[in-house]
């Protein structure tokens, strides 16, 4: 049974009760002790939760949401595997597709994982009861996606992302969480994780609190899986929902780790003007096509071969381009048309029902009529936290950039595996997440014993994390939070976009520290515990505003071009200087940032595939 743990902490073997003395207010915590805490309850929080129940291990689930409405649930387009149902696929074109989307950067044999792990994770949400749409045979229906292609590069694209209509996210989700009910997980729904139990360079739990009644835990555990997502709300105008703050990520940062590769942020071609709502890639799938405003076609001209469907990357650029030299649609030609009024109205109907919707709702457009207004708007975070496949944390220790930190894991958006590398493939979320969801619970089940004793945590354990907590809930300066994150989001927007300069980035970096030092200044007015989103949006600024920095920092520091990061300066890619991971620390106290690098693994997984080498990227 799933249980809000608030009222029913005794099978999570909670201890005494603990009190904390800060600035003179006395803080009562709650102690919970579990094998390992999944903190986040997206499709990937969800998988790992799953499988480590599954593996007997005593298992809790922490999210600031009720699990299925993580943005997760908002995945429109689908999960890419090489299920071949549609026409010849192997996981070895998926894998060098995946490198080239990279563009040289993923992992290759993270890259390789995934992709021979795709089929069997695709069948096995089938099993779970996904409600995949069919083809005629019966089979799990796949569409066509940018990048997806057959032959390494050479052939016809690929049928390869599998879909339930418009709305495979949500399908997913609901299934996953329906599952993970199965076992004895202990789901602590709208918890928000504060930081990490950190001692000695090893993870030993995480403090939360009770959004619900302001009660503090401290969950204790072999393994933190970190899952809470990407952190698309540095930006004004994004994809993902609100909450998607890159909690974990600040988490990491505040533990002394770096994250990786964080100045690749993928714009996706078709977000509704003036909105930002997404319109899936899935809709160029099924044969839309974009416009300017002389009604050409023009990704015949940037990418002749794939045209519509190439990289999310390169689309958005070409649509950049064509705004900037004047040929936008639109009173002040600032965006593109994407059709697909020339579609059967029941492919429309059958397949992309939820994109109807959101058009006539954000747009007031009819699709079977009109083009929809789009322009490419921050859709997904390829950095975040180093991990290997297996989902551990990694950090620099005595220079080797691959040690485990122990303790801690991390998957899905919030991680960096690197499987995406530079840029993002559509559809190669859903699956990571899956893919590496599992493999954690795998990893736990190998180096777990269920209920295996812990050592006691140091008296302090968690007393920063509340210090932090209080110092945002007493806040009396003069700037609301609203004020700092619009600053911050506007400045991304601006200073941080599809195609950056050194002296833009410059500026960019000037004033995203100016918004840094303003948190000092920062005012909240609510000073409860009890529901207080006025305290929770604070300490959501405070995290979004660390991963601002260092995205800015990481991107004002790579002077090329490569995926998603395109230097008008620099704008060409350079294997010789930069085939290699960023790496990025903050001093949260001092707010400063320091800049390291990690290897590309040259390597591949086992032997049935080489090495892809690299070569330029055209579609
Ligand atoms: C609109 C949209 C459409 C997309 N479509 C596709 C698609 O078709 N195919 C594809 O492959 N990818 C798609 N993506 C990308 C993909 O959906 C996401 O990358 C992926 O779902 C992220 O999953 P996740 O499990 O890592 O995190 P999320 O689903 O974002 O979940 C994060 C979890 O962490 C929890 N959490 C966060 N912070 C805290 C905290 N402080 N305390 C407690 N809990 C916390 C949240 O409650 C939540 O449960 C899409 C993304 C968007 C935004």
């Amino acid at each position: 049974m799933a249980k809000n743990g608030s009222q029913d902490l005794g099978s999570g073997g909670f201890g005494a009760q603990r009190s904390f003395g800060i600035n003179g207010r006395a803080y009562d915590i709650v102690d919970h002790t579990f094998d390992v805490i999944v903190v986040g309850a997206g499709g990937a929080g969800l998988r790992a939760t799953l499988g480590c129940s599954q593996a007997g291990l005593r298992t809790a689930c922490i999210s600031k949401v009720f699990p299925t409405r993580s943005h997760t649930v908002a995945a429109q387009g689908g999960v890419a595997a090489s299920l071949g149902n549609m026409g010849p696929d192997n996981w070895r074109w998926h894998m060098y597709d995946t490198v080239k989307g990279s563009d040289w950067l993923g992992d290759q044999d993270a890259i390789e994982y995934l992709c021979r792990h795709a089929p069997q994770a695709v069948y096995e949400l089938e099993h779970f009861g996904v409600p995949f749409s069919r083809t005629e045979e019966g089979k799990i229906y796949q569409r066509p996606f940018g990048g997806m292609t057959t032959e390494f590069g050479e052939g016809p694209p690929a049928q390869r992302t599998c879909a339930a209509a418009d709305r495979t996210g949500h399908a997913m989700l609901h299934t996953l969480y329906g599952q993970s009910l199965r076992y004895s997980a202990e789901f602590f729904i709208e918890y928000f994780a504060l930081d990490l139990i950190m001692e000695d360079g090893a993870c030993r739990g995480v403090m939360a609190l009770c959004l619900e009644d302001g009660t503090l835990h401290r969950f204790r555990a072999h393994k933190t899986i970190l899952a809470t997502g990407g952190y698309g709300r540095t930006y004004f105008s994004c994809t993902s929902a609100h909450t998607c703050t890159g909690d974990g990520n600040a988490m990491v940062l505040r533990a002394g780790l770096a994250l990786q590769d964080m100045e690749f942020v993928q714009f996706h071609p078709t977000g509704i003007y003036g909105a930002g709502c997404l319109i899936t890639e899935g809709v160029r799938g099924e044969g839309g096509y974009l416009t300017n405003s002389e009604g050409e076609r023009f990704m015949e001209r940037y990418a002749p071969h794939a045209k519509d469907l190439a990289s999310r990357d390169v689309v958005s650029r070409a649509m950049t381009i064509e705004i900037r030299e004047g040929r936008g649609v639109g009173e002040e030609k600032d965006h593109i048309h994407l059709h697909l009024e020339h579609l059967d109205p029941n492919v429309i109907h059958e397949r992309l029902p939820g994109i109807a919707e959101t058009a006539r709702i954000f747009s007031g457009v009819d699709v079977t009529r009109d083009p929809i207004p789009v322009l490419p708007t921050v859709h997904y975070n390829m950095g975040g936290i180093p991990t290997n496949y297996h989902g551990e944390v990694l950090t620099l220790k005595d220079g080797n950039p691959d040690t485990v930190v122990p303790g801690l894991m991390a998957l899905g958006e919030a991680a960096c595996v690197s499987v995406h590398g530079a840029n993002r493939l559509g559809s190669n979320s859903l699956i990571d997440l899956v893919v590496f969801g599992r493999a954690a619970g795998l990893r736990c089940a190998e180096t777990l014993e269920p209920n295996s004793p812990h050592a006691e945590l140091e008296s302090s354990a968690g007393e920063a994390a509340i210090a932090r907590l209080d110092r945002f809930r007493y806040a009396d300066g003069g700037t609301p939070t609203a004020d700092l994150r619009l600053r911050m989001q506007r400045t991304m927007q601006t200073n941080c976009a599809v195609f950056r300069t050194g002296e833009v980035l410059e500026e960019g970096r000037g004033l995203i520290g100016e918004v840094w030092k303003g948190t000092d200044d920062i005012r909240v007015t609510d000073r409860s515990l009890i529901w207080n989103s006025d305290l929770v949006e604070t300490l959501e600024y405070d995290n979004l505003i660390a991963q601002a920095v260092v995205t800015m920092e990481s991107a004002a520091n790579r002077t090329e071009s490569r995926g998603a990061h395109a230097r008008e300066d620099y704008p060409d890619r350079d294997d010789e200087a930069w085939m290699k991971h960023t790496l990025a620390w903050a001093d949260t106290d001092k707010r400063t940032v320091t800049l390291g690098e990690r290897p590309v693994h040259s390597y591949t997984l086992t032997n049935d595939m080489q090495y892809i080498e690299p070569k330029a990227r055209v579609y």
